[in-house]
C-alpha cells in the first residue's frame, strides 16, 4: 500500500506553512502534493512601504515557492482548483502553465483548503476607474505610479467595504462587520507621513472610514482607543458605521448609510468573499467559508481540514492566524498517522490578534490583543522597533522559504514590548 497523501490546495502563508509543518511532524511517512495557481508566494503585508517608497513591490514581494517545494520534497501543482469531491475524495483542477491544458483529478487520502478568500474589488462600483489599493503588486504599483506621478495633493479617503461572515460559527468567534482593519490604518498612517514628507500636507488630508461602530474593533476596544486618539491627535478625519461602500466616483466615496466622503484618492479593501468552488459545498458554511472546529477540521469529513483566510473560524482575515491555522492542522494529520500524541495535537487554535503596521517615517505601530475573543491580553506600542522587526519579519520569512522559527514571532513580540514604550 502507498503512503497517505495529503493534499493542500493553496500555497500562500497558510497552504505553505501547512504543508511544511506536516512534513516536519509525519516526516516521510506522507506523500504530499500542493496546488496553487501561482509558484510565488505574495508577501502581501509589505506591498504598502514598497508603494510609498516608490518601489515596485513585484521586484520585492514574490517569493518563489519551488525551492521551497524542492527543498521538503512537495510534489507542486501549478493548477487553478475548479471543484472538489469531498465523498469520492477528489480535487478537480486546470493545469494553467499552458492554456488549452485540460481538466484534472487528483485523490486524496488528507485534503488541506488553504486558498484564502477573493477580494471582491470587482463587486465595488466604480473601483475600476476611481479606486486603489495595496492587496496585490499589480494594484500596488498602480497606486505608486498615481501617488508619484498623477495626485493633485486632493484629499484621501481609506477605508473597508463590508465584510458578509457566515452565522455558522458563531459560537465559536465574534462576528465582524470588516474583514481585515490592520491595513486601512496602517495605509492612512503612512499616507499622512507620505505627505508630510513630500511637503504635501499631513494627516488632515486623510479621513479614515469603518463600515463598523469601531475601526479595528477586533483588536479591543482599549486598543481602539488610544489609536484613535493618538490619530485624532495628529490631525486624521474619521467616519463610523459607513455600512457598506454604495459606490466610487471621481469625487469620492458613496457609502450605504451617511454621507459620502469627497476625495480625490479613494483606498478601499473590499469584501473577503469565497471562492466560487467552496459554495453549496457540505464542508462549507452559509456563505462559502470552509467549517471547522478550532483544531481546524472539518466537523463532518474529518480528513477535511481549512486554514487561513478559507477557514469560517479565521476572523478577522490575518497572517497570524494563517501561521496558526496551518499549525494546528500539521498537528492534526500528525496525530492521525500515529506521529504525534494527542495531548500535543489536540490544543486548539487560541486566536490573538497579532499586527504591525506601518505609520511611514521608520516607525510602525505594533497590536497584540486577544480580548475580542474573550482574552486578558491588549498591548500596544509605536516606534522604530516594531518597524524594524516587520522589515526583519519578510527578510527572515524569505531567508528561511517560509519556514521561520518557532521562536520568531514570541521574540519579536517580545522585543518590540521591551523596547517600545506603552
Ligand atoms: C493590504 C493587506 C495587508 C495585510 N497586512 C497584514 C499584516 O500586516 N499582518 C497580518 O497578519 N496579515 C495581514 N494581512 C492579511 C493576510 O495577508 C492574509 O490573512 C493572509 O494572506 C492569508 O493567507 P492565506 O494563505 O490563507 O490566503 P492567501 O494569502 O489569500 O493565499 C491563498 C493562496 O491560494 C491560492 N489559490 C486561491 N484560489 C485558488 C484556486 N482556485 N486554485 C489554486 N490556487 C488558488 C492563491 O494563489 C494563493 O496563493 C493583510 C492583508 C492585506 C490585503
Amino acid at each position: 500500500m502507498g503512503k497517505p497523501h495529503v493534499v493542500v490546495l493553496g500555497s500562500n502563508f497558510a497552504g505553505l506553512g501547512a504543508a511544511q509543518k506536516i512534513r516536519e511532524f509525519a516526516r516521510d511517512s506522507v506523500d504530499i502534493t500542493v496546488i496553487d495557481r501561482k509558484s510565488y508566494l505574495l508577501f502581501v503585508p509589505n506591498i504598502g512601504i514598497e508603494v510609498l517608497e516608490d518601489r515596485n513591490p513585484m521586484y520585492s514581494m514574490h517569493m518563489p515557492l519551488i525551492p521551497a517545494m524542492k527543498e521538503d520534497h512537495l510534489d507542486f501543482i501549478l493548477g487553478d482548483v475548479q471543484n472538489l469531491d469531498v465523498d469520492g475524495q477528489w480535487v478537480e483542477y486546470l493545469p494553467v502553465e499552458r492554456l488549452g491544458a485540460t481538466v484534472a483529478k487528483i485523490h486524496y487520502d488528507y485534503l488541506v483548503i488553504a486558498v484564502g478568500a477573493r477580494l471582491a474589488y470587482d463587486k465595488i462600483e466604480g473601483f475600476a476607474e476611481y479606486g486603489h489599493t495595496v492587496s496585490d503588486t499589480y494594484y500596488g504599483n498602480r497606486l505608486r505610479h498615481y501617488l508619484y506621478h498623477e495626485y493633485q495633493g486632493g484629499p484621501i479617503a481609506v477605508g473597508s467595504a463590508r465584510f458578509h461572515q457566515g452565522t455558522k460559527t458563531r459560537d465559536l468567534v465574534p462576528t465582524a462587520e470588516a474583514a481585515c482593519e490592520g491595513p486601512p490604518v496602517e495605509v492612512m498612517l503612512s499616507m499622512g507621513a507620505w505627505l508630510e514628507s513630500h511637503n504635501l500636507g499631513g494627516p488632515d488630508k486623510v479621513t479614515v472610514f469603518t463600515p463598523a461602530e469601531w475601526i479595528a474593533e477586533d483588536a479591543g476596544q482599549g486598543i481602539v482607543h488610544a489609536l484613535l486618539s493618538k490619530a485624532g491627535t495628529m490631525g486624521f478625519h474619521y467616519v463610523n458605521n459607513t455600512h457598506d461602500i454604495s459606490r466610487i466616483t471621481q469625487d469620492g466615496i458613496e457609502f450605504a448609510h451617511g454621507p459620502s466622503i469627497e476625495a480625490e484618492l479613494k483606498i478601499v479593501f473590499p469584501d473577503w468573499v469565497p471562492h466560487a468552488f467552496l459554495k453549496d459545498l457540505p464542508i462549507s458554511d452559509d456563505v462559502g467559508f470552509v467549517l471547522t472546529d478550532m483544531t481546524m477540521r472539518n466537523p463532518k469529513y474529518h480528513n477535511v481540514f481549512a486554514c487561513g483566510d478559507a477557514a469560517a473560524v479565521t476572523v478577522p482575515k490575518l497572517g497570524i492566524l494563517a501561521h496558526m491555522g496551518a499549525d494546528v492542522v500539521a498537528h492534526q494529520i500528525a496525530k492521525d498517522l500515529g506521529m504525534m500524541n494527542a495531548r500535543k495535537a489536540d490544543e486548539p487554535m487560541r486566536p490573538i490578534v497579532d499586527c504591525i503596521g506601518d505609520m511611514g517615517h521608520n516607525q510602525a505601530f505594533y497590536i497584540s490583543s486577544n480580548t475580542w475573543y474573550g482574552g486578558d491580553r491588549e498591548v500596544f506600542r509605536m516606534g522604530h522597533v516594531p518597524f524594524l522587526l516587520k522589515l526583519q519579519y519578510k527578510e527572515m520569512f524569505f531567508r528561511t522559504k517560509g519556514k521561520v522559527p518557532d521562536w520568531g514571532i514570541p521574540v519579536a513580540d517580545f522585543l518590540t514590548e521591551m523596547l517600545t514604550k506603552g
